[in-house]
């Protein structure tokens, strides 16, 4: 379906991009919440306040959110500040509460997306309400489901809609928390270029550490925005605490960011990437048509073996070819890696031809 998006510089006229959320991942106490946003709000390059008031924790008995005294906390941090408050939602009462409180923008958590239940009863709470509503990616990498949440609460109305990019929880190993799925990100932009992506560098990360890579990461494919956790006192937060930043370092980071520009008005610049991308352009009609014809040479072998009844694999074959051109990339600068993946896909794309021969 087409979706009815009112872009954010309409409802955030005030923000240059990108915006910057930032505040604890819970609000935990009062002085905790103030003071976290008032150094926040000193670094001037933070527009919202964010804090977790109920918090969907992955075993009980850990810290389940302050509930809604922190909503009267974010209230005070607003007015001693002037930042827009967010938090997360999800269920109707979370959302009925926000709203009698005050709060600037609604979240919907990694947890919630997941579950269409959940996220069209937000709907139904939201139908008639005119408020921001921010939409993480679900925590397993599902575009449509994504696109699915975002769907509902755009059918209740909301035209204020963004999405956040917070990583996908997966069993493989991996320096990250949850691994980026930058090219789902990029796809979501490709189709709805008018919603805003914010990136949540914490929940991807998992550690302080990684958070000013994976934030130049999100900037330089020109994502609109991030999500910091920031706390007054990381090492005693009563959540996620690995991954705050005190706002001293959150200052550091926003300061080393490199915000690039998508074009320029240098007019060698323009005339240089010009000539470069119509290079780029040929090459490209060259591949693609090598592709072509390769396939067309994968077919005939499938022919042959299937009119001599051979089997489509040879293992001893197809080894040898990925040797080959892996050391032959490596010799010319490519990646291995990226050879290898790429000669992957393109053989399992000659045996899905050669199965449909032998059908
Ligand atoms: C959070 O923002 O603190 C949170 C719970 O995030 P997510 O839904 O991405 O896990
Ligand atoms: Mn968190």
């Amino acid at each position: 379906m087409e979706l009815n998006i009112t872009p954010m510089r309409e409802w955030l006229p005030d923000v240059k991009k990108p915006l910057i959320i930032a505040g604890p991942c819970s609000a935990e106490h009062e002085d905790q919440v103030v003071n976290t946003a008032k150094e926040i709000h000193a670094l001037g390059k933070v527009s919202v306040l964010r804090a977790g008031i109920w918090k969907p924790r992955t075993r009980p008995n850990c810290f389940e959110g302050i509930g809604e005294i922190g909503l009267e906390w974010l209230a005070t941090a607003k007015k001693e500040t002037g930042m827009l408050t967010t938090t997360e939602v999800a269920t109707p009462e979370h959302v009925e509460l926000c709203l009698k409180h005050g709060v600037d923008i609604l979240w919907i958590g990694a947890r919630t997306t997941v579950n269409p239940f959940s996220v069209q009863a937000i709907a139904d709470a939201l139908k008639g309400v005119d408020i921001p509503v921010l939409v993480k990616n679900p925590i397993n990498p599902d575009y449509q489901l994504w696109l699915g949440a975002m769907e509902r609460i755009n059918l209740a109305g909301i035209t204020k809609l963004g999405a956040i990019h917070r990583g996908f929880s997966s069993a493989e190993k991996s320096p990250f928390r949850n691994i980026p799925g930058w090219s789902m990100a990029i796809e979501l932009k490709r189709n709805f270029p008018n919603i805003p992506i914010i990136n949540d560098p914490s929940h991807i990360a998992g550690n302080r550490d990684l958070i000013s890579y994976v934030s130049q990461k999100a900037l330089d494919l020109d994502l609109d925005g991030l999500m910091i956790e920031t706390h007054i006192q990381p090492s005693v937060a009563l959540s996620d605490a690995a991954q705050q930043v005190t706002p001293e370092r959150l200052g550091e980071i926003l300061n080393e960011l490199k915000v690039r520009e998508t074009s320029s008005d240098n007019q060698e610049f323009t005339d240089q990437l010009a000539i470069l991308r119509k290079d780029i352009d040929e090459l490209d009609e060259e591949i693609v048509q090598k592709l072509s014809t390769r396939m067309k040479i994968a077919k005939k072998i499938g022919e042959f073996k299937r009119d001599n009844e051979v089997t489509i694999l040879q293992m001893s074959r197809w080894e040898e070819i990925v040797e080959k051109r892996v050391s032959l990339g490596k010799a010319m600068g490519l990646d291995e890696k990226f050879t290898k993946e790429l000669y992957q896909r393109i053989h399992s794309e000659s045996i899905k031809m050669q199965e449909e021969l032998m059908k």
